[in-house]
């Protein structure tokens, strides 16, 4: 049975390249494997899409329903960002560096996770372990989603080995400039015009079950915070249409890259909550959190501690 590599829902680009560079890494082994993606490759986002086109790469299959297929995971393991039937299928191999989520096996797989900036990073390892050259346009697509992860070494998630991953990709990828191609991703993956409010809700959300209660954050990486100036209240309108599905809290980032800190606005059942979780005062719906870049490092942590998890 062909194995599908599929990264988590709303894919960013580490997810995307994860999942092309790992479909061929099994290929290279003798295994068969196809690259898919759980949303239509009009809906990837703006850097992922540019990326793909850079780097003349084929966007992954589109997967929805799990049901009856061998599966392997890249940059997740939470069955809430799965695809449908994720629970029943069969998982046979994870490469991931998030918390370790709730998919369950029935044998034993290749589970690869570590503490490092970007699932790239893991890859490139893999494939030096493996003795399998990377393709170059698939090291350029690494060498971008490490890039992307770790908001070009400045998010606390970067560690030494995602550095290291990166001056190996960049000889095998030729890129020579790092920072321009970061600065045309931020170009890319910051653009709001004529986006509609929901696709860029949702361009990188994710829900997280806090001790029952469902609570949704989402991040928008921004040059400036000033380009979401005059779509906010679209963006806090639409944020509280989602938090009506059944969520507790809405959190949307937006992330100031170059001042390194977030615009953190909150929708939610209980605002003291989310004060008290990042020591912060809300000014109507949001409040500037210095230094905080990365929702998986800063922001979800400080959530847990404060609704008890
Ligand atoms: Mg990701
Ligand atoms: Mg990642
Ligand atoms: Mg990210």
């Amino acid at each position: 049975m062909t194995i599908c590599v599929v990264g988590h829902s709303n894919p960013d680009t580490d997810s995307v390249m994860s999942s092309i560079a790992l479909a061929a890494l099994l290929n290279a082994q003798g295994k068969a494997a196809t690259a898919c993606m759980q949303n239509t490759a009009d809906a990837l986002n703006p850097e992922s899409k540019m990326l793909l086109e850079r780097f003349g790469l084929a966007a992954p299959e589109l997967l929805t329903d799990a049901a009856g297929k061998e599966i392997a995971l890249v940059d997740f393991s939470d069955l809430a960002q799965g695809p449908a039937n994720l629970a029943s299928a069969t998982v046979v191999t994870i490469v991931d560096h998030h918390k370790i989520g709730d998919v369950t096996t029935n044998n034993p797989i290749l589970f690869r996770a570590e503490p490092v900036g970007c699932t790239g990073t893991v890859l490139n390892k893999m494939y030096k372990e493996a003795g399998i050259a990377i393709p170059q346009n698939i090291a350029r697509g690494m060498l971008a989603a490490i890039l992307s992860d770790t908001v070009n070494f400045k998010s606390p998630t970067c560690t030494d080995d995602d550095k290291a991953a990166v001056a190996e990709l960049k000889k095998v990828a030729d890129v020579a400039d790092t920072d321009g191609l970061f600065m045309d991703m931020l170009k890319a993956k910051s653009s709001v015009a004529g986006v509609p409010i929901k696709d860029l809700l949702f361009r990188d959300f994710k829900d997280f079950d806090m001790k029952g209660n469902k609570v949704g954050v989402g991040q928008l990486e921004l040059a400036t915070v000033d380009q979401v100036a005059e779509i906010r209240e679209d963006l806090i309108k639409a944020m509280k249409e989602v938090k009506a599905e059944g969520r507790h809290s809405v959190l949307l980032m937006l992330t100031d890259v170059v001042k390194e800190g977030t615009d953190l606005v909150v929708i939610s059942d209980d605002p003291a909550l989310i004060e008290k979780a990042f020591n912060g005062k809300l000014q109507g719906t949001s409040m500037w959190v210095d230094g905080m870049m990365s929702r998986k490092k800063q922001t979800i942590p400080n959530l847990q501690k404060a609704f008890g998890c």
